[in-house]
C-alpha cells in the first residue's frame, strides 16, 4: 500500500526509495507530530526484505557512480544543493512539523546548511582532495581515494536532514552509493531528499532510503556483507549493537554518539557572553548531542552567574515551533518526554533543587491536545555522581556545580564516560591553553559555542564516538585510500 500525505501543505511519500522507485511495505507505522501529538503520516515499516533490496540496488549502481568523473559527481551534488535551496521553506515546515524543532532555525540556519553540506563536499572533492606523491629511490608512491562501495547511513531525529546530509554528501562525493535509514520519529525530510536527488539527475540506486524501526531493519543493514561502510549517529547502546553486527564482516564504522559536555565558566570570563551562550544550551529544546549541559562555574562568580542566567532564561518564549517568535519548542515524543521528566523528578527527590523549571509547561499546549513542552530547567545541588550529572538526558535540563581551582574544573569536566564537546569561558588565553589541553573532547569551544567549519574534524572521544568526519576525514572514511608504488625504471619504450 503506497502512502503519500500532505504534511503542512507539502506532499510527502511515506514509502521507501529504492533503485529510483517508491517501494511500499505490507505494514506502516504512525508518524506523530510533537507539536500537538497528532498523527501526520503513515510510514512504510521496512524490514530485512527492504533492507536487502536497497543494498542490492545500491550495489548495482555502484560501479557506474564510482566511475563517474569527480567533476560530474560534484555537478550533480551542486544540483541537489540548488533544489534544496529552492525548497528551503517546504523542507523547513515539514521538518518542524515532524520533529518539533524551531521553524525559525530551520529557515535561517539548518536548511541552508543542508545545501551547504552538498556544496562543501562537492567542492572539496574537486578542489581540495590532494593526491600526494612520495618519491622513494626512483619509485613513486601515489595516493588515491577509491570509492569503497555501499555506505549505510543511520541517523537520529534531533536534526534529521542536517545530520543525514552531513553523511550523504561526503559519501556520494566519495563515489559511494548510499542507503539512508532515517529515524522513525522523523522520517519525512529523508523522503523529500529522495525526490530532490531524482530531480537533480542522480542515477537510480545511487541514493536509497529505507524507512522503519531500527530494531526491524538494523541488523539487516549493518550485518550485510555487501556494505562497505556504516556511519551512525545516535545512542551508545545502539552503537554497540551495530558494532557487533558489523564485526561479522569487519565493516568499518564511524560513530557519533552521545555527550554530557561541560560548560566551564572562570571568574575572569566575559560574563555577558558566558551567560548568553549558556542559555543557548536550551536550543532545540535541549535535544543536541553537543550541548554543554553541565554548567561548571567558578565559586566566586556563581551567584552573579545564576542571577543573570535566570533573568535571561526566564525571557525565553516556549511554544509552537512554527511561530517565528518561539525560542523553545516541544520534546520529540511522549516516550522521550517521560524519560526526561524521570531524570528531573528523581534528581529532585534525592536532594537537587530546580532553580528554574522542573516539569512540563502546562501553559503552552492547546486544550485537549498533547503537551510535550518541557520547561527549560536548571538544577542545582545534584548529588555528585548521580545520574543527572553523568547520563545523557537530552532535554532542556542543565545542572550547575561550582569549582575553585583549575584542577577541580578539569576533574569535574572529565568526570563522565563521554567526550564529545567542551565549552570553556575565560578571559585569559594562557588559561584557555592550559585547561583546554587537559579536557577530553572531540570539539572544544573557547569563548564561543556551536561555530562549525566543515573542513575541521568532528567526532567524539571516549564513548562519544569512534572516528572523525568532516573535510578530508570524511573522505578517509568513505574511501579505500590506496597507495600505488611504481618503479619508474621499468617502462619498456618501443
Ligand atoms: P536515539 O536515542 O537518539 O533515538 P537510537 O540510537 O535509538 O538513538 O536511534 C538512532 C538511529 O538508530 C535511528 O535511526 C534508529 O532507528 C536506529 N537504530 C535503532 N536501533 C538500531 C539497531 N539495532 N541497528 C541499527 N540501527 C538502529
Amino acid at each position: 500500500m503506497h502512502t503519500t500525505k500532505e504534511v503542512a501543505g507539502v506532499s510527502v511519500s511515506g514509502d521507501h526509495w529504492i533503485g529510483g522507485q517508491r517501494v511500499a511495505s505490507s505494514s506502516a507505522f504512525e508518524d506523530v507530530s510533537p507539536i500537538d501529538e497528532t498523527v501526520i503520516a503513515h510510514i512504510a515499516r521496512g524490514g530485512p526484505v527492504e533492507a536487502a533490496m536497497a543494498i542490492a540496488a545500491a550495489e548495482q549502481a555502484f560501479p557506474q557512480w564510482a566511475a563517474t568523473p569527480p567533476a560530474e559527481r560534484a555537478r550533480l551534488l551542486h544540483r541537489v544543493a540548488d533544489l534544496v535551496e529552492e525548497r528551503i521553506e517546504q523542507l523547513a515546515i515539514v521538518e518542524t512539523t515532524d520533529n518539533g524543532a524551531l521553524l525559525r532555525s530551520h529557515l535561517r540556519g539548518v536548511m541552508p546548511r543542508v545545501a551547504h553540506n552538498f556544496r562543501f563536499f562537492a567542492d572539496y572533492l574537486v578542489n581540495d582532495l590532494h593526491h600526494p606523491e612520495f618519491d622513494t629511490r626512483g619509485h613513486t608512491n601515489r595516493v588515491s581515494w577509491d570509492p569503497s562501495g555501499v555506505a549505510v547511513l543511520i541517523t537520529p531525529w534531533n536534526a534529521p536532514l542536517m545530520l543525514a546530509t552531513w553523511k550523504v554528501a561526503p559519501a556520494l562525493a566519495a563515489g559511494c552509493t548510499v542507503v539512508l535509514k532515517p529515524a522513525e520519529w522523523s522520517p519525512l525530510t529523508a523522503s523529500l531528499l529522495a525526490d530532490i536527488t531524482a530531480e537533480a539527475g542522480l542515477p537510480p540506486g545511487v541514493f536509497n532510503v529505507v524507512q522503519g524501526y531500527g530494531e526491524d531493519v538494523g541488523d539487516a543493514l549493518t550485518g550485510d556483507p555487501h556494505v562497505s561502510r556504516i556511519s551512525f549517529t545516535g545512542s551508545v547502546p545502539t552503537a554497540r549493537l551495530i558494532a557487533m553486527s558489523a564485526a561479522a564482516n569487519l565493516t568499518p564504522c564511524s560513530f557519533e554518539l552521545g555527550g554530557k559536555s561541560p560548560f566551564i565558566v572562570f571568574a575572569d570570563a566575559d560574563m555577558d557572553s558566558a551567560v548568553a551562550n549558556a542559555v543557548e544550551q536550551y536550543d532545540n529544546a535541549g535535544q543536541v548531542c553537543l550541548a554543554g549541559v553541565r554548567l561548571l562555574v567558578q565559586s566566586s562568580v556563581h551567584d552573579e552567574f545564576v542571577a543573570r542566567f535566570v533573568a535571561r532564561a526566564s525571557a525565553l518564549r516556549q511554544g509552537d515551533p512554527r511561530d517565528l517568535a518561539t525560542d523553545v519548542g516541544p520534546q520529540i515524543s511522549r516516550e522521550h518526554f517521560d524519560r526526561i521528566d524521570g531524570f528531573v523528578q528523581r534528581a529532585l527527590a534525592s536532594g537537587a533543587e530546580a532553580v528554574i523549571g522542573g516539569g512540563p509547561n502546562v501553559d503552552v499546549a492547546a486544550p485537549g491536545r498533547g503537551n510535550l513542552y518541557y520547561q527549560p530547567t536548571l538544577l542545582t545541588g545534584a548529588r555528585p555522581g548521580s545520574e543527572v550529572l553523568t547520563d545523557e538526558v537530552f532535554g532542556p535540563v542543565l545542572t550547575i556545580s561550582t569549582f575553585d581551582t583549575e584542577d577541580e574544573a578539569v576533574a569535574l569536566a572529565n568526570g563522565t564516560e563521554f567526550g564529545l564537546a567542551g565549552v570553556l569561558f575565560t578571559g585569559d588565553p594562557d588559561r584557555a591553553t592550559r585547561v583546554g589541553a587537559r579536557l577530553v573532547a572531540g570539539t572544544l569551544w573557547v569563548n564561543c559555542f556551536f561555530v562549525r567549519d566543515l573542513r575541521a574534524p568532528f567526532g567524539g572521544s571516549r564513548h562519544s564516538g569512534v572516528g572523525r568526519e568532516g573535510g578530508s576525514w570524511s573522505f578517509d572514511f568513505y574511501c579505500d585510500v590506496k597507495n600505488t608504488c611504481t618503479n619508474n625504471d621499468r617502462w619498456i619504450t618501443p
